[in-house]
């Protein structure tokens, strides 16, 4: 199987080529993934190419196509390959054509994943990656069951450098620009499916499979093409080679404009301006709304916390409360106490004194007695 998937910045075909790659056991071969590996190891091919990748443009095309030869070359992809966001341009899709039959394995098929342009910007705005294994994920339609990690390998996921709102326009530009005309190309040979890349990831993938499997298997043109290619082709050097065909392809090109059999492709300069615009207005809404969530969410909690803060106080001053008036009953009952002992200590004090008086009052008498009676006794006596 030798395929080429082509499709928009976001429209799922590095997702669809994993897929393949399980299911038929061909190496996906991704010229995006080549070069951001050369940036990250800082190589001087990684280098040069980093500013265009930065801008949302085209790496030229002498180091892409040196990097996908020698990536042709290794042995892993005799029984196939899966072409992944290469050939992005005419020159390169029939450079591809002239290094593939001087290999004798011409391409089968190039499939065509049409996605509308706002579909494609959510997209390339939600896509995550999986630094360890690659995995990809996009936190509004496939998220990953726990935040930035992935599902497969527990790696952290990080959001594409050129996956930002200024590049993303530009390099939908270079697609419509660069990359459809391309896609005649491949409409012309005869290659070209076009399928619909807008539904959920497994049923694009049932329908990726299905043209995947007619074109290479019972293709009259492949067919053809194996024909023609029992004469081997001449050793014209690569690049004179790419300049006639790009040539001839332009041609071909000029024929489908006129041709009433080639549907016109879906957008327009205009298309993804206004595309652009409506999904950037629409992220700037959805994140308002998020903001005004999180503002009421915030505003209901302080709201919680306050009302709990003030039961608290209120609890607190009841508790004071009681226990003030507990104190003053105390003291009350200490008062009533202390005044009862005291009256209780008069009452004795006073009837000490009331004996003491009695007791008194009752010498003065038996003195007063006693007195009389040695008076009467004297009396007595003198006479
Ligand atoms: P991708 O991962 O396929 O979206 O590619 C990311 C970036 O790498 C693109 O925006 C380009 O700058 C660059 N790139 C990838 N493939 C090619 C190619 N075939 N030709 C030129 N530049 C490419």
């Amino acid at each position: 199987m030798r395929i080429v998937l082509i499709g928009a910045p976001g429209s799922g075909k590095g997702t669809q080529a994993k897929k393949l790659v399980a299911k038929y056991g061909i190496p996906q071969i991704s010229t995006g993934d080549l070069l951001r590996a050369a940036v990250a190891a800082q190589t001087p091919l990684g280098l040069e190419a980093k500013a265009a990748m930065d801008a949302g443009q085209l790496v030229s095309d002498p180091i892409v196509l040196g990097m996908i030869e020698e990536r042709l070359n290794d042995k892993d992809t005799q029984k196939g390959f899966i072409l992944d966001g290469f050939p992005r341009n005419l020159p390169q899709a029939a450079a591809l054509d002239t290094i593939l039959n001087r290999m004798g394995r011409p391409l089968q098929s190039a499939i065509l994943i049409n996605v509308d342009f706002d579909l494609l910007i959510q997209r390339i705005a939600g896509r995550r990656t999986c630094r360890s294994c690659g995995q990809m994920y996009n936190i509004y339609t496939s998220p990953p069951k726990i935040d930035d990690h992935c599902d497969l390998c527990g790696g952290t996921l990080h959001h594409r450098a050129d996956d930002n709102e200024d590049t993303i326009s530009n390099r939908l530009r270079v697609f419509e620009t660069q990359t459809e005309p391309m896609v005649r190309h491949y409409q012309i040979q005869g290659k070209l499916t076009v399928i619909d890349g807008s539904d959920d990831i497994n049923r694009i993938f049932i329908r990726l499979c299905k043209a995947i499997e007619q074109s290479t298997l019972s293709n009259p043109e492949v067919a053809r093409l194996k024909k023609t290619l029992k004469e081997p082709p001449s050793k014209v050097e690569t690049f004179e080679k790419t300049t006639k065909l790009e040539q001839k392809a332009k041609e071909l090109l000029d024929i489908t404009e006129t041709n009433p059999e080639v549907p016109p492709l879906q957008s327009s300069s205009g298309a993804i301006k206004e595309a652009t615009t409506m999904a950037v207005k629409k992220k700037a809404r959805k994140n308002a709304a998020k903001k005004k969530v999180v503002k009421k969410k915030t505003t209901a909690k302080k709201k919680a916390v306050r009302k709990k803060s003030a039961k608290k106080k209120a609890v607190k001053k009841k508790a004071s409360k009681k226990k003030v008036a507990k104190k003053k009953v105390v003291k009350k009952k200490g008062r009533k106490k202390k005044s009862v002992k005291k009256k209780a200590v008069k009452k004795k004090a006073s009837k000490k004194k009331a004996t003491r008086k009695k007791k008194t009052a009752k010498k003065k008498v038996a003195k007063k007695k006693t007195g009389k009676k040695k008076a009467r006794k004297k009396k007595a006596k003198a006479k």
